[in-house]
């Protein structure tokens, strides 16, 4: 049973899916239930079958990881899967953790071992607590191993793979019209600044949320196209604060299909955003990202491809990166993804598979 609530998590669960087959039930929660953040992304990640889709988003926390718990632990009951796989850090993430340790089914969990050190981040407390009770910690890095050799997990339960997200990345980029997506809007490649802000310390807090829109127009202002997908929960704090028209000078979006998401940032002469995604995803497409967040559980790609920025460096960061941006993407281009070689699901799926093999006393 192979379960994901959250667009993150249907990019990154999406090879896993494919390479398992027949052999996997796939459920939904809903936690992400526009049509753009999911239906859309099910289709672009070819996922062709969800066996059950539950309806917990709009929730408040506490009552989406309740109510997708207790669903799925009755789809366990019914279904009775030898395995549950989660990915990541969202409720959805907590909700099937929890409804898998209830029912005694072994748990795997893909993207263990991250650790911002920041307790203010639900994300946060959601990875902690799924790594402490799953089986399997399917770990991106070293780096990832060691947070959790550090937490007392014992290293049997941890196996280094690689991150899914690289050869997501590379399964869309395959046979990609970057030329078409790019002429659409208007851009040159390498001649523009494509922007996500999603992050609940960022978008509801109207100050940081105001300032960072003021910093896109700044950008945008010193002669670089700003395009900027527009999160659901973004567009109604801004609509709510009455601050739409801080997206005039921007090229504002609806949320992208992944495949053109991808286009879009494989030209960007700069990615700024607060997704956790996006700053692997630079490592393949080798393009350096400004990360609006005071930390990062991504800490591998800082320093090479990522930068942390307040709101308030943005603008004037921006500028002189750009100033100079031949060489920097010159200098990225020869640089190896710290997030894995593009393997990982092939390395989750064995694993898994020899897990649920019958032992021979079984057959
Ligand atoms: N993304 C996308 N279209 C968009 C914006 C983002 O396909 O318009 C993708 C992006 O490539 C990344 C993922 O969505 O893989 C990031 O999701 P999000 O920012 O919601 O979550 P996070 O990565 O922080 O968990």
């Amino acid at each position: 049973m192979i379960v994901f609530g959250t667009r993150p998590e249907i990019i990154k669960l999406a090879p896993l899916v494919r390479e398992l087959g027949d052999a996997a039930y796939v459920v939904h929660t809903g936690q992400h239930y526009d049509p753009g953040m999911s239906r859309v992304f099910l289709r672009s990640c070819g996922i062709e079958r969800v066996d059950l889709q539950l309806h917990v988003g709009g929730l408040p926390r506490a009552a989406q990881i309740g109510r997708a718990a207790e669903q799925i632990a009755e789809a366990v009951t019914r279904f009775e899967p030898r395995y549950v796989v989660v990915q990541g850090d969202t409720n959805a993430t907590f909700a099937a953790a929890l409804a898998a340790n209830a029912a005694g089914v072994r748990l795997g969990h893909v993207e263990a071992g991250l650790r911002a050190n920041d307790r203010r981040m639900p994300e946060e407390h959601n990875r902690v607590m799924v790594d402490h009770i799953a089986d399997d910690l399917f770990a991106a890095t070293e780096a990832n191993r060691a947070n959790l050799l550090a937490e007392g997990i014992d290293d049997e339960r941890i196996l280094v793979t690689g991150n899914p997200v690289v050869e997501a990345v590379r399964a869309q980029r395959a046979g990609a019209a970057d030329a078409d997506v790019l002429a659409e809007l208007g851009l040159d490649p390498d001649g523009y600044v494509l922007a996500t802000l999603h992050r609940q310390e960022n978008v509801d807090t109207p100050e940081n949320l105001l300032a960072t829109l003021r910093a896109f127009t700044a950008i945008a202002a010193s002669g670089w196209p700003v395009v900027f997908p527009v999160h659901p929960r973004t567009r109604a704090m801004l609509a709510s604060l009455d601050a739409t028209h801080l997206l005039d000078a921007l090229i504002a979006e609806e949320p992208l299909p992944y495949e053109r998401f991808l286009a879009l940032a494989a030209h960007a002469a700069l990615l700024v955003s607060d997704s956790g995604g996006i700053q692997e995803e630079a490592t393949v497409i080798g393009r350096p990202v400004f990360v609006v967040r005071d930390s990062t559980e991504r800490p591998e790609a800082l320093g090479s491809f990522t930068r942390l920025v307040t709101p308030q460096e943005l603008a004037p960061a921006a500028s002189a990166l750009l100033g100079a941006i031949g060489p920097a993407l010159a200098r990225l281009a020869t640089l190896p993804s710290p997030f894995g070689d593009g393997h990982a699901t092939a390395r989750i799926a064995a694993h898994i598979r020899a897990a649920v093999s019958p032992r021979p006393e079984e057959s």
